[in-house]
This record gives C-alpha cells, sequence and structure tokens, in this order.
C-alpha cells in the first residue's frame, strides 16, 4: 500500500524540459555567442556543458528540443488538462530565466498559440462531445502575483486599465484558500477567453516598467474554475485548471541591483523557492505528511488546495540554447530536477 501510494504521489508530477531555437537576432552575433550546448544522448535526458571541465546531464519526464512544436508540448500534457474534467485539480507552471521561451510555451503568439488557449479549447470541445451527461460551467480569473501582493487583472475600474489594488487570501471554514473579492467570468467559447485574456493584458501592462520589464519581475495566473454535473448520476464535481507563467528565474546580484530592483529580485527568490519546496516536499511521501509549507510564498498558499491532495502538477523548464545562458540554463535544470 505505502509503495502504491508512492507511486501515485511521484506519478502527479511531470517535469518537462524544453529548449527553445536559437534566435535570429542571436545568431547575427558572433558565432562563439550562439553555440550549440545542447545535444540529447537520450530521449529525455538533456546534457549541457558550462566548459570544458564541466558536463550536466539531467533527466526529466520529457525533453522538447528546439524543432519541437507547440501542438507536440501540447499533445504531451493534454491528458493533465482533460483530467480536471474528471474533477482533478492541475497546475501547469513555466519556470525559467527572462527570455527562455515561458511565455512562447503558455501563451505562445497568435499564429502560433500556447498551451493556454489549446487548453481551453480542448476544454470547451470535450465539453461539447459529453453534453449528453455532463453540464459543465466553464469561469475564468486572472491574477499576477508582484512583489508578494496578488492583483486581479480582471477587474474594472472607472480610471481605465492600470494597476488593481491588492488582494488578500483567505482561508475559508472548510479549509479553502481563496482571494478575497476575486473577480470570475463565465467563458462560453474562445472569444469569450481572448476578451478575458485582453482585459487582463490591458491591466498589467501599465506602470512605470515597460511589459517585458514587468512581466518578467511577475508571476502570472490564469486560473479556469470548472463545475461540472452529471445528469444520470447527478454527481457534481468541482476542480481548477491553473496555468502560470512564472517571474524570471535569474539570478540578481547585489552588486547589480537596489532599492526596489533589489526588493522585487528578492521576491522572486523567495516565491520560486517555495514554490520548489512545496514541490519537492509532495513528492516525497515522508514529507508530504509531514508538513507542505504552503504558507512561506503567496504563490503556494494561493496554489495550495491545487498543489496538494489528488492534483496533478506538470511544470516546464524552459531553456535557452545559447552559450552565454548556460549558467543560469543549469541553475534552471537543478531547480527542475530537485522538484522531480
Ligand atoms: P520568457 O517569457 O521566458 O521571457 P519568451 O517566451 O518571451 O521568454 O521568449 C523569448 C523570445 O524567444 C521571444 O521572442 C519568443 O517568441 C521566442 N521563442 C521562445 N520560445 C520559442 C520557440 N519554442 N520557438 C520559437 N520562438 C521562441
Ligand atoms: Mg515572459
Amino acid at each position: 500500500r505505502v509503495h502504491n501510494e508512492l507511486m501515485d504521489l511521484k506519478g502527479n508530477i511531470r517535469v518537462y524540459c524544453r529548449v527553445r531555437p536559437v534566435l535570429p537576432m542571436e545568431r547575427k552575433r558572433s558565432s562563439t555567442d550562439a553555440l550549440d550546448v545542447t545535444s540529447f544522448p537520450v530521449e529525455n535526458e538533456i546534457e549541457i556543458t558550462r566548459d570544458e571541465a564541466s558536463t550536466n546531464r539531467f533527466e526529466f519526464d520529457a525533453v522538447f528540443a528546439q524543432k519541437s512544436t507547440q501542438e507536440q508540448v501540447f499533445e504531451d500534457i493534454s491528458p493533465l488538462v482533460t483530467s480536471t474534467l474528471d474533477g482533478y485539480d492541475v497546475c501547469i507552471f513555466a519556470y525559467g530565466q527572462t527570455g527562455s521561451g515561458k511565455t512562447f510555451t503558455m501563451e505562445g503568439s497568435r499564429e502560433n498559440p500556447g498551451v493556454n488557449l489549446r487548453a481551453l479549447q480542448r476544454l470547451f470541445q470535450l465539453r461539447h462531445d459529453r453534453r449528453e451527461e455532463e453540464t459543465f460551467a466553464f469561469s475564468v480569473s486572472i491574477l499576477e502575483i508582484y512583489n508578494e501582493s496578488v492583483r486581479d487583472l480582471l477587474a474594472r475600474s472607472d480610471a481605465g486599465p492600470g494597476p488593481r489594488a491588492k488582494l488578500d487570501l483567505r482561508v475559508a471554514s472548510n479549509g479553502t484558500v481563496f482571494v478575497q473579492d476575486l473577480q470570475s467570468v463565465q467563458v462560453d467559447c474562445m472569444e469569450d477567453v481572448e476578451v478575458a485574456m485582453r482585459r487582463a493584458q490591458g491591466n498589467r501592462a501599465v506602470g512605470a516598467h515597460s511589459m517585458n520589464e514587468h512581466s518578467s519581475r511577475s508571476h502570472l495566473v490564469f486560473m479556469l474554475s470548472i463545475e461540472g454535473r452529471n445528469h444520470i448520476t447527478g454527481l457534481k464535481t468541482r476542480s481548477k485548471l491553473n496555468l502560470i507563467d512564472l517571474a524570471g528565474s535569474e539570478r540578481v546580484s547585489k552588486t547589480d541591483a537596489s532599492g526596489d530592483r533589489l526588493k522585487e529580485a528578492q521576491n522572486i527568490n523567495k516565491s520560486l523557492s517555495a514554490l520548489g519546496d512545496v514541490i519537492a516536499a509532495l513528492g516525497d511521501a515522508k514529507a508530504r505528511q509531514q508538513h507542505v509549507p504552503y504558507r512561506n510564498s503567496k504563490l503556494t498558499h494561493l496554489l495550495q488546495n491545487s498543489l496538494g491532495g489528488g492534483s496533478k502538477v506538470a511544470m516546464f523548464v524552459n531553456i535557452s540554447p545559447v552559450q552565454i545562458n548556460a549558467p543560469e540554463s543549469i541553475c534552471s535544470l537543478n531547480f527542475a530536477a530537485r522538484c522531480r
């Protein structure tokens, strides 16, 4: 029984590595800059060379090489996505340094949508296919965590787009963690989802930093809540699909940053390591029974109900193929290896 439990726990956390292609801009620079640092000795292994003296090898549930497509990536995690209709809570994270391909993986581009839109599309399709037996209601919340504050990206304001008030995390009497006053909008088609995403984008971008800078310093959480009702059995289910584009994992040295920038960096560090601690504890049967440190960051506290229990977690560790990024890539791979 203990053995089975252990297998189940391990089975609920999947870690994938995705290496983005060398960008045209990088190719133009000196050729030594864009060395191919990665090779794939075995299908799900990655080997990365920092310098002649050290080569590191990592194993994951899957490694997506430079040429992998958005379709391939989505097909691999689609069973996780569809299990939300059977009542499972799911979290899918993208982790990596700024510029490594997190937003490309989750959001994608107009021509080449990522996990988020593909997941929604698949769920709408399945909802339609199962309509004879089951009814599902979908609603969406979009929020960000910046400097350990939660902000609702769907909240409207008379003042127009811009940063929203900080919201509090609360614990309901049944132990469920929720965000007080968080907006949630019902979505019935892809158009509804795109409207919500555009509204979130508008609320996020305004401020002193450029959009890119800001997005690299905050966690973006796209939360789909699903309520199902089976017409035949009368059974009701509630579940959540959480899609998270994490803040950039790059280390910031105290000599390079001061004031607000240093504080931001420390908050990012704190929440990413808290996430690593929680996932590592969930994957370790002993630690899991003792204490899972959800409360150490806003992100893990917010996701507490969707990380523990029978929930399923997937982590993409996004990697740049460029030699100068090798030290950061190795840090990201070490983080991911710990999650596994
Ligand atoms: P991050 O969100 O981690 O900062 P981005 O997703 O913005 O990184 O990616 C950085 C750049 O690389 C963007 O121009 C993006 O379009 C491009 N890119 C990332 N991953 C891929 C990929 N798999 N295929 C093609 N281009 C990619
Ligand atoms: Mg990004």
